[in-house]
């Protein structure tokens, strides 16, 4: 469940940068961020004869019979190392977005103003002479901090500074709900210091691992000397610097171990703290990030905060040095002149995700001013495109499911009558946003200027780190939104208890305005379900009512419940995603926990609206449209390369496994497309996953 925010930030990816600024980790998305550009409006039919592939029988891969057509009409485009349907929305929703930016960036605005600021900060980012004249200068104040270092002390006031700035070496400070105390907003102090997205991509040793730590170090290397460095110095910096990230690696817990809530939780004070990590001054570090009286904070890997301490009594101050100059350059790059742009997009573009072409650039400095200013952009966004109708037909079907799931729990066979009693307490505490946020940030004290882009971002970065901090030792603001309205996804926050939908996601392939039942239940339907599970998800269940880790469970209901969800992680350990490369059954746990639950809920209730009633619309049944709707939110076309990377960082399965994965277990499914023994898409009762 947690998310660093550190990671990816490389990657020219608006959307998990939304999620780094608001600094949130607690968060159990739909889908792992990848949202951009254009290719078909998302003006579709709920279900399009020529996205099928009829000459495939849906009992043999119901994948390719529902979406091979579309998969062949839609290849990748260059830019992108993945392509699916809801992609196709989210570039619409980029479109739409570009032509509110573009409005406002050819005018005068008022200094000031909302508009000055959304127009100062995409031109800025478009003035590629200016910024190609500029050279390194923009980080130079940075750089300078960094030769100005004498001591230890010295490293970590400068690496306390660049925390403040959104660069985060060594860990990451962010503040949330306290899982035990969830009405409060205390500091979390995260595992980080990496350049690359994971420990794991340190740490292993098999062939493609191996393939790209070399070109890692040939990445540092190049960056080096393109920021002044001569080669040689520059061999030696980029191998210092790996090596003090992959220290931190390996002391780092691993994406599995993170699942487990329980063992990510260590309150501490700073007494606590300055025990753990004694060659560190907390104090001091805590005064200079801007907090005087940090209060009891969660530490989320002890044995992580404890090994730094050591290097920082271990590394020399020179090293530091280079340590920290790699972070600015790195953290920095994506803004700077063109030569830092591609050197960066050759390792976390192609290296590691397999793209072909970077994004133009229009996308990549709108996705960097929508990520600085998400709210003020999502309530244009909201005016203009969002239909007040639909949230009034997702509350409805919003209730309907919760109606289902409580149907469910009340008919599991597995489960005691006390654990379902408190199961529907909790259900019946979710809250439900929809649309858009009742309240909307503010963004008076954020500067942007006319100045150099790096600035800009710097500015936005520092903004969202004031306002992160400025909550600790608060109450909870419950009516806050972790993404924006334009932003095609979905989330559930256990701390929270809540269950959001950005109107950018109730659009097709989601949702179908005036679509029939069987096809909105489909797609937003199970989307809500899969929404309301997390709340009971390997993850979510260890959470109550109002948010608290607290163990509600019987200690046999809980013992049940993992049996029953082995089953289903090693149903998913069995696919085999590429070559000899199996899924992680474990580490996609939650997620396919939810999708089952989804489809489950949300195929009880479209029966309920239904009442019997089985006319087939364009030769479709109900059922049938019911399955094909849902397998249409995962028609996807992906790079092998990030097949490799997503299944080792993505909570998420691959799309074509969350079409083929959960339907195997849903007896409906065998009817509606008469499944027999022996068929791919068949498994044997005793087999099958029953959960939710
Ligand atoms: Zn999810």
């Amino acid at each position: 469940m947690i998310q660093n925010p550190d990671f990816r930030r490389n990657i020219n990816n608006s959307y998990t940068l939304i999620m780094n600024n608001l600094n949130r980790f607690i968060l159990i998305s739909l889908l792992m961020g990848s949202m951009a550009c254009k290719q078909e409006a998302p003006k579709m039919k709920a279900i399009n004869p020529a996205d099928l592939d009829t000459s495939i029988s849906p009992a043999a891969d119901f994948d390719n019979y529902a979406n091979g057509g579309w998969k062949k009409r839609f290849p990748i485009p260059d830019e992108k190392s993945r392509f699916g349907s809801f992609d196709q929305l989210a570039d619409a929703g980029e479109v739409q977005v570009k032509n509110l930016i573009s409005e406002i960036a050819t005018k005068k605005h008022d200094a000031g103003t909302v508009a000055q600021k959304i127009a100062d900060f995409y031109n800025t980012g478009m003035d590629t002479t200016k910024i190609e004249s500029e050279g390194i200068t923009p980080v130079q104040p940075l750089l300078d901090q960094i030769n100005a270092i004498q001591n230890k002390s010295d490293v970590m006031k400068v690496v306390a500074d660049f925390q403040t700035k959104g660069i985060s070496p060594m860990f990451s400070l962010t503040s949330d709900a306290d899982q035990k105390n969830s009405e409060k907003m205390v500091v979390y102090l995260l595992q980080g210091g990496l350049g690359m997205p994971d420990r794991d991509y340190y740490m292993k040793d098999d062939d493609r691992s191996k393939e790209i730590q070399a070109a890692y170090q040939v990445f540092l290397q190049k960056m080096f000397v393109l920021s002044g460095t001569d080669e040689a110095t520059a061999k030696n910096d980029a191998s210092v610097a790996y090596n003090m990230e992959k220290r931190m690696a390996s002391a780092s817990m691993t994406k599995l171990e993170q699942r487990d809530p329980q063992k990510i939780y260590h309150k501490m004070n700073l007494e606590g703290i300055q025990k753990t990590a004694p060659e560190i001054d907390w104090t001091a570090h805590f005064q200079s990030v801007g907090l005087q009286n940090p209060g009891d904070f969660i530490v989320c890997q002890p044995a992580f905060i404890a090994e730094l301490g050591k290097m920082v009594n271990e590394v020399s101050v020179d090293d530091w040095k280079i340590y920290l100059k790699w972070k600015v350059i790195n953290s920095l790059a994506p803004y700077l002149q063109t030569a830092f742009v591609n050197e960066n997009f050759e390792f976390f573009g192609k290296t590691l995700s397999g793209q072909k072409a970077q994004r133009p650039r229009w996308k990549r400095v709108q996705a960097a001013t929508n990520n600085a200013l998400s709210e003020a952009i999502g309530q244009m966004y909201v005016e203009k495109y969002f239909p007040a109708e639909a949230k009034k037909r997702m509350l409805e079907l919003v209730g309907n499911l919760r109606v289902s799931l409580g149907e469910r729990i009340n008919q599991l066979a597995w489960m005691s009558d006390a654990t379902k009693a408190k199961a529907q307490e909790k259900l019946a505490a979710i809250t439900v946003k929809i649309g858009y946020p009742d309240k909307w940030r503010d963004y008076s004290d954020l500067q942007v200027s006319t100045g150099s882009y790096v600035s800009n971002v710097l500015q936005a970065r520092n903004f969202d780190f004031k306002y992160m901090i400025g909550k600790v030792n608060k109450p909870v603001d419950r009516t806050e939104w972790m993404m924006p309205p334009q932003m095609v996804n979905a989330y559930y926050e256990p701390t929270r208890n809540e269950i959001v939908f950005p109107a950018a996601i109730l659009q097709p392939p989601f949702f179908f305005i005036d679509g029939d039942d069987a096809v909105n239940y489909g797609a937003i339907g199970v989307v809500i379900g899969h929404e309301i599970t997390h709340g009971f998800d390997d993850q979510g269940r260890q959470f109550d009512k109002v948010g608290n880790l607290v163990d509600w469970w019987t200690a046999d209901d809980a013992k049940l419940f993992g049996e029953r969800t082995k089953v289903l992680a090693k149903q998913f350990s069995n696919f085999t995603v590429l070559d000899t490369l199996k899924a992680n059954g474990d580490l996609c746990l939650g997620e396919n926990i939810a999708d089952l639950g989804g489809l489950n809920v949300a195929y009880n209730a479209l029966q309920h609206v239904l009442k019997g009633n089985e006319k087939p619309i364009d030769g479709f049944t109900p059922d049938q449209r019911f399955f094909l709707a849902y397998a249409h939110l995962w028609a996807q076309n992906i790079r092998d390369k990030e097949i490799v990377r997503r299944t080792k960082e993505d909570v998420h399965s691959l799309g074509r496994f969350r079409v083929l994965g959960p339907l195997r277990n849903l007896p409906a499914f065998y009817k509606a497309f008469d499944l027999k023994e022996g068929d791919y898409m068949f498994l044997k009762e005793a087999d099958r996953a029953v959960i939710w």
